[in-house]
């Protein structure tokens, strides 16, 4: 397999593009190699520039649950582009897009469309602090919000602290304002409750964390955390950029039984375009202007194309339920392979799965938390992910992410899948 038109393009990139992508992760700087350039993708399988073909397990980050080039998102956006790819004035698909949201997501009863997850996230904590009146959030360690500035936020030294800036360029003045937790530490955030009384506007949360690898909430996390929201007035955010629409119809909030007063969300909800949205109770969302006084606005947001993409994702979705089955059923499989594996080498690494996303830490210790997915071992994981990708499996270019499943993956793809871990495990352990 040589892979020298993605080689030549990476170092072309590189004289124009920061570090040669538009996205870090993209770089493959976690497990080491050169990044592929991808030309084309279709169902299950994507093709590189040098027309390799891999499995496909990042699916765009998630948004390509029903596979790549889907005949019903395709068409729709054809349709669409004939008639202007953008108005900037408003459009009956965007009241189609809410409608559809709102049905699949009780919690959700006004939203609004922006263009990304990160602007979702930004929006959302700018909303909360409008409307309680008040500065400071608590987020989760290892939770990923987006490149907004008050959540590139590390941990200070301790269990429950006022966070640092983890990237040059957040000023101090606004890591003030995030106060960080431990995920599933309700101790944590109830210490940090007390010590700011009436100072935190909102708690954010990945309902099940995705990007510090899949990490499920424990012993009622999520419940308690309402609980506490309820008594002290904060604003209890659910970030399902990656969940809403992949852990069922109505996201994590429905699998889990908890309902957030304002839900992010992203990736699947544009079926590939970019889109991302906010929504809540409506009594907090009539504080976005123009009906009330938070400012937030986007000139292509809602755009048309974007928005027949993303409701013609939600409709099939809506309409073919047992999407969720196939998916979970795909990837209870490959969970019960790879522990079948592991179990043949001797080996005890760690496997989280909640529904369609799935986890391999190569760590024997349980994951709970990002402080214990950071003990996985990512000098394996980066030669694990080469040896899969030489086997044709492409998966996500670090150990902290999930796999993405969609519905293209069948039982042929999950023999390839489970054959190659097989073989990649006896090579590398
Ligand atoms: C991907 C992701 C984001 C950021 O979305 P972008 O579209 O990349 O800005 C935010 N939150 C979560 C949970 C995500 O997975």
């Amino acid at each position: 397999m040589t892979i020298e038109n993605s080689r030549n393009l990476y170092k072309e990139a590189k004289k124009y593009i920061p570090g040669g992508v538009n996205s870090p992760v993209r770089a493959f700087k976690a497990v080491g190699g050169d990044p592929l350039f991808i030309k084309r993708a279709k169902g299950a399988y994507i093709e590189d520039e040098d027309g390799n073909q891999y499995l496909e397990f990042i699916n765009s980050w998630g948004p390509m649950i029903l596979g790549h080039a889907h005949p019903v998102i395709a068409g729709a956006v054809e349709k669409a582009i004939a008639d202007s790819l953008s108005f900037g004035a408003p459009t009956s698909r965007e009241v189609h897009m809410a409608e559809l949201i709102t049905s699949m997501i009780p919690s959700v009863e006004k939203v609004r469309m922006v263009n990304s997850g990160t602007e979702a996230t930004m929006s959302a904590i700018r909303l909360a602090r409008g409307y309680t009146a008040r500065d400071k959030i608590i987020k989760f360690d290892g939770c990923y919000h987006g490149h907004g500035d008050s959540f590139l936020i590390a941990a200070g030294s301790g269990a429950a602290t006022m966070g640092v800036p983890n990237s040059p360029g957040v000023t101090r003045g606004t890591a003030l304002d995030t106060l960080i937790a431990p995920f599933n530490d309700i101790e944590a955030v109830k210490d940090l409750v007390r010590d700011y009384a009436e100072e935190i506007a909102a708690i954010i949360v990945e309902p099940v964390a995705g990007n510090m690898g899949c990490v499920l909430p424990e012993n009622d996390f999520l419940q308690d955390l309402r609980e506490i929201c309820d008594q002290e007035n904060i604003v209890l955010i659910f970030d399902e950029v990656m969940t809403g629409f992949r852990l069922s119809e109505g996201g994590a909030q429905e699998r889990f039984g908890v309902r957030p007063d304002i839900t992010t969300l992203g990736k699947i909800i544009g079926g590939g375009m970019p889109v991302g949205a906010y929504g809540g109770k409506a009594e907090i969302m009539d504080f976005v202007s123009p009906a009330g006084p938070v400012y937030q606005a986007g000139t292509l947001s809602g755009n048309p194309v974007a928005m027949a993409a993303g409701i013609a994702m939600l409709e099939y979705l809506k309409g073919h339920p047992e999407v969720y089955q196939q998916i979970d059923k795909t990837t209870e499989k490959l969970e019960t392979g790879m522990r079948r594996n592991l179990k043949e080498f001797e080996l005890n690494y760690t496997i989280n799965r909640c529904g369609s996303m799935i986890s391999l830490f190569f760590t024997d210790l349980p994951v709970s938390n990002m402080e214990q997915a950071g003990r996985s071992d990512t000098e394996l994981f980066g030669r694990y992910f080469r040896a899969m990708l030489d086997e044709g499996i492409y998966l996500a270019p670090s150990q902290f992410e999930a796999l993405f499943i969609s519905t293209s993956i069948g039982d042929e793809e999950v023999e390839k899948f489970l054959q190659a871990h097989k073989t990649v495990l006896e090579r590398i352990r």
